[in-house]
């Protein structure tokens, strides 16, 4: 092992290292070096709510480590999550500690490792929700402090993915940390010294994005917790933390023996034999040793003052021990290891997905669990990206505008805020107590409504020109049904940087309306009851709408008179199409096979789709450009879990273990079809019981296909079959799936994305134990699975189990309802005993490669679907042509090609200079003081769809001017290229470079990468980039 140039550490640090470590070096080399790295993990939800949190022991932790890392100079200590940090900051903190912590992050003895608001999960949240909560931490670790973090702590997601140490290099990190993985894979990995790898996270970023991964040995982020020599837990001196308030006396459960003269052999002789036992594990003689666990270090003082002396005692015998030990932080620790310059293995985009930690414990159940808290997750941030658009926009178009711009942001950051916590790893994955979730959704909606006025306010005022108010208010709401006002606004706005063609769907009281564009002309709609309604309708509109550009539009009721246009046009007497039900016989469920004897077919311009009338059942699609058709029918089927710990292994909200196979739940299948001129609505409800009235039914399907108009680009619309499935209330101990069983042959491999980012190609894999639970893959937006080029694909709004447990099929967990009797999950509530009826939305695409190429673009319009507002009306309504803000015409219009989404255009406020130096110089000079948002700074991100060689031309580089793409919101007049959160210029960021066994030239085209004087920059496959512009005023 080579020997550890301690003296680099010094340097760049500067601060006092332990004595005992520098001291008698020589001779030393095959001394174990431990990294003693003081750490609180600090959930950020789960069993107890932030407050409940803060309150027993979070704001404790910061106020006690700084006034024990103040005592002494050698201690040390990392902080992880920010949202407690921040809160502490904010309300807790005097102005004392305030410049204490800037001292200590001066001298580098506390540092801020990840920096986002919290730990991500890796599996169920997807790619710009993971940004947005880095991005959200990052702005402010850098406004406040200067601070740059640079390193990740993944110890708790329950399983990594490939998308992370790609996000992590692009935020500008030299080392990625992560811990729970599959146990069999971490035993081999152990076992042959492979914990430590460079990871190339993106296939088509590959060199130029990978990142030095550390996979935590099987102690994981705790100490050891058990003593030989004692009864009570390993080196965790302060206990347990209590709530709902910290004993006043000071003495918590559990607390650790003391380190005295009687105990200290003991101890150092358990450390060090955890230290060597580590060591065998590495390649280089340096350990990490984690000291901490879930919520320690809230009375720190307990802490320090016991391992100080075993500490001192150590290094002391170190000759004896073979061990020196030092506080540390994480950065310390891979400084370490990078100064080794050993050569490491490399790992592909594999990832670390499913999770198992034990033979029975597949960590896939949390896929699915809370549907309706994951749901509302992605609602949330797709309604923030919808309106930091917006809000840009506005202050790009009426800088002078009426809207008060603090009042505007404050609305934004609380939805911010509410999004980037509950992308926590017990938050959006359903892993929470009832009351952690009822947190989340009450954050999330507070910061929605928030935002719902926000938004209303600006598109009130954009949509009259800037100048004047409308009479009326813009109410949003999502329920119309007991208004009498005879009409009705629709305000709809597409987030995209794309323009769209789409169907937007509001429920309505009345039965027979027109349909008007801003002009008075009559747009195609389409009415029709409401599924299980006798009182209310659903209205469909086509809409046109430019990227980033909004329409109003008026509903009236038959009887209400058209009001004229500017051009005194209107189209009088065009009502909507009535959509006409048709309802089919109840169907027995005999056989689970298709008949295939009497045959309803329907179709547009895009597909077939046929419905068996024998069962009620879908048979197959066609694809009408290919020429190709699957065979497929679907089935809802439950699992029937074990809630008994005594007879074997259960299912909770982490772990999935399937008790036997999925059973069928229908007795009998009812169908209706709604013919239309727009849209062709299938419904189908699954009875559990045959006589059960036609409104008692637990499951359901709403198949829609969209007939395009002629004059309409319906590319997109047509070529998406849209699937809503109801589900619930589900019976105890149940978990829900909707199986699809096609004939493509595809020998059980499919592929799902990581999330949202990228796709994974996953091969059924035959275990000794647990393989179906296994064979569980997260199912974030994207799915399919292909024969010879013909694909099936599932996009979706929120995420799921998927898995294909056979040949040609796929299955999806929508829904779990859990109970067990294990002490622990009834102890903290974690029990899933979820009675919700949840109602999940998909599109399908079917068709040869090339005719569904469109898959990720149909993807992020599902999952940016127009922000509609709509309200009543009432006296005059001002008709205005509302596309397009003031002389704006569509051939100057944004637009991006369709194989680059405009990922992020927002106005973060961040109050720092781009330029560092001067930043930290404003920092000290203004340290305490509140400075003004920039309202100038426009945060723009882009991102490549493709893979490199996907698609012949959708994968192609792409160049881009960014002056002329931005012309239609502003004349440009700079842009800075940043990392991926912004707190880096790219050209000043250096990321440390790792030496592999396959090492290429990682300049890669670094002349087309740079964005060049002429705003030109040329985005390759794969590619995220984030800039800083700054338009004309
Ligand atoms: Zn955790």
């Amino acid at each position: 092992m080579k020997g550890v140039r301690w003296i680099v550490t010094v340097t760049v640090f500067g601060t006092l290292l332990y004595p005992g470590v520098l001291s008698g070096r020589s001779g030393d080399d095959n001394v174990i070096q431990a990294f003693v790295i003081p750490h609180s993990h600090m959930d950020v939800g789960w069993v107890y709510t932030v407050e409940e949190s803060m309150h027993a022991y979070a704001a404790n932790v910061y106020t006690t480590i700084v006034e024990e890392l103040v005592k002494k100079k050698h201690r040390k200590f990392i902080a992880v999550e920010q949202e407690f940090f921040r809160l502490w900051w904010d309300k807790v903190v005097t102005d004392e500690q305030k410049q204490q912590v800037h001292q200590l992050l001066k001298e580098g003895r506390l540092e801020f490792i990840i920096g986002g608001q919290v730990m991500h999960d890796e599996a169920v949240t997807e790619l710009s929700s993971q940004i947005l909560q880095l991005t959200e931490g990052h702005g402010f670790l850098y406004e406040t402090f200067g601070k740059r973090p640079q390193f990740s702590w993944h110890v708790d997601p329950f399983g990594a993915s490939a998308t992370t140490p790609t996000v992590f290099a692009l935020a500008g990190f030299n080392a990625h940390l992560i811990s729970r993985i599959d146990y069999d894979e971490k035993d081999m990995m152990q076992k042959n010294k492979k914990l430590q790898f460079v990871w190339q996270g993106s296939p088509s970023l590959a060199e130029q994005q990978q990142i030095f991964t550390h996979t935590m040995d099987q102690y994981s982020y705790c100490v050891p917790a058990s003593l030989p020599f004692s009864n009570r837990s390993g080196f965790f001196w302060n206990g347990i933390a209590v709530f709902p308030d910290p004993p006043k006396d000071g003495i918590y459960p559990n607390m650790s023996l003391p380190v005295t003269s009687q105990t200290i052999r003991a101890y150092a002789e358990t450390m060090v034999a955890n230290i060597k036992q580590r060591a065998a594990w590495f390649k280089s003689n340096h350990v990490l040793w984690p000291w901490g666990c879930d919520k320690q270090f809230f009375n720190a003082s307990m802490q320090f003052e016991n391992m100080d002396p075993l500490m001192d005692y150590v290094n002391q015998h170190r000759r004896e021990f073979g061990v020196t030990v030092q506080y540390a932080t994480l950065s310390e620790y891979f400084q370490a290891v990078h100064n080794a310059n050993l050569t490491w293995d490399t790992r592909k985009s594999r990832d670390f997905l499913p999770y198992s930690s034990e033979p029975f414990q597949a960590w896939s159940g949390f896929y699915a669990s809370r549907n309706i808290l994951k749901g509302m997750a992605r609602g949330a941030n797709s309604f923030l990206y919808a309106c930091e658009s917006l809000f840009t926009l506005y202050l790009l178009r009426y800088p002078l505008g009426s809207i008060d711009k603090l009042w505007a942001l404050e609305k934004i950051q609380h939805l911010r805020w509410a999004v980037s916590e509950v992308q926590h790893h017990d938050g959006v994955t359903g892993t929470e107590s009832p009351k952690v979730r009822d947190m989340y959704m009450d954050h999330l909606l507070r910061g929605m409504s928030a935002v719902k006025l926000l938004m209303a306010a600006i598109l009130q005022e954009a949509l009259n020109g800037g100048k004047n108010k409308l009479d009326d208010p813009l109410p949003y709401s999502q329920d119309t049904r007991n208004r009498e006002d005879d009409s009705l606004q629709i305000t709809v706005y597409n987030p995209l940087g794309w323009n769209i063609t789409t169907v937007i769907n509001v429920t309505v009281a009345y039965s027979m309306v027109n349909v008007y564009d801003g002009l008075g002309n009559a747009v195609p709609s389409q009415i029709q009851k409401s599924a299980g309604s006798n009182s209310t309708f659903d209205l469909f509109v086509l809409v046109r709408l430019d990227a980033l550009g909004y329409h109003r539009y008026i509903v009236k009721t038959k009887n209400s008179t058209c009001t004229k246009g500017r051009d005194g046009q209107c189209s009088e007497g065009q009502t909507s199409y009535r959509g006409r039900v048709i309802t089919f016989n109840r169907k027995l469920v005999r056989k689970l096979r298709n008949q295939g004897g009497r045959l309803l077919r329907l179709m547009n311009e895009c597909y077939f789709l046929t419905f068996d009338e024998d069962t009620n059942l879908l048979h197959s699609i066609t694809d009408r450009s290919s020429q190709k058709t699957i065979k497929i029918q679907q089935e809802f089927l439950e699992y029937h879990a074990n809630g008994d710990i005594r007879k074997g292994p259960i299912s909770d909200n982490y772990v999935f273990t399937a008790n036997g196979p999925a059973v069928s739940v229908s007795k009998s299948i009812g169908m209706e079809l709604v013919k239309g001129n727009l849209v062709t609505e299938i419904r189908q409800y699954f009875y559990s019981n045959n006589s059960a009235m036609a409104n008692n039914y637990e499951y359901a399907i709403f198949t829609r296909m969209y007939n395009v108009p002629k004059g309409y680009d319906g590319s997109l619309l047509c070529r998406r079959v849209e699937q809503e499935y109801m589900v619930g209330p589900l019976d105890l101990n149940r978990e829900a799936i909707l199986r699809m069983t096609t004939d493509l042959k595809t020998d059980r491999t499919i592929f799902t994305d990581g999330n949202g980012y990228q796709m994974m190609k996953r091969q059924y894999k035959n275990y000794s134990y647990n393989t179906l639970a296994r064979n569980y893959y997260p199912l974030v937006r994207t799915a399919y699975i292909e024969e010879n080029g013909t694909r099936l694909i599932i996009l979706s709004d929120r995420a799921h189990g998927i898995s294909s447990q056979a040949d040609g099929q796929i299955e999806m967990m929508l829904h779990r309802r859990l109970w067990n009797n294990k002490e622990w999950n009834l102890a903290y509530n974690l029990t899933l005993n979820d009675t919700s009826v949840v109602r999940p939305l998909f599109w399908l695409m079917f068709g040869s490669k090339s005719t569904t190429s469109s898959l990720y673009q149909s993807g992020m319009a599902l999952e940016f679907r127009p922000v509609v507002a709509f309200g009543p009306t009432s006296g005059n309504v001002a008709l205005v042509q509302s596309n397009k803000m003031h002389g704006e015409t569509a051939a100057n219009s944004f637009s991006l090609p369709s194989n680059l989404h405009l990922l992020t255009l927002s106005v973060p406020g961040w109050q720092y200079n781009s330029n560092h130096t001067k930043h930290l110089e404003d920092i000290t000079r203004v340290q305490g003081k509140q400075s003004q948002p920039n309202f100038r700074r426009v945060l723009l991100r882009i991102l490549h769809l493709y893979e490199v060689g996907e698609d012949p031309v959708l994968s192609q580089p792409v160049r881009v001017n960014l002056k002329d793409l931005l012309k239609p919101l502003g004349t440009v007049a700079s842009v800075e290229e940043r990392s991926l959160t912004g707190i880096w210029n790219i050209n000043t960021l250096q990321r440390w470079k790792w030496r592999t066994s396959q090492q290429h030239d990682m300049e890669f085209n670094k002349a087309t990468r740079r964005l060049n004087e002429e705003f030109r920059v040329t985005i390759h496959p794969k590619e995220l980039r984030t800039f800083f512009v700054y338009f004309k005023q």
